[in-house]
């Protein structure tokens, strides 16, 4: 399970996520970095087997957390064709 970070891994449309002002192109193509290194890992580890489960950092803060947990457990109890969608 991954935990991102909503500005480090590009969550689009969250409020976290805001593009910077200065340096934007340097910023952009590091992000663009980030979130291809994560399809990349994450691929691999689907590859191995593996249940990739992403957990956005703005999910982890009330009043989503809650949810967010509830969502977990269910991902991690149900069988693999009954995971809930995000
Ligand atoms: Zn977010």
């Amino acid at each position: 399970m991954f935990v991102h970070g909503c500005f480090w891994h590009r969550h689009e449309g969250c409020r976290y996520f805001v593009v910077p002002k200065t340096r934007t192109d340097f910023w952009m193509e590091k992000i663009g970095r980030n979130v291809a290194n994560d399809e990349r890992q994450q691929e691999e580890l689907r590859k191995q087997g593996w249940r990739v489960l992403v957990v956005w950092e703005c999910e982890l803060r009330p009043p989503q957390r809650e949810r967010t947990l509830e969502r977990l457990f269910y991902s991690l109890t149900a069988p693999e064709s009954e995971e809930l969608e995000c």
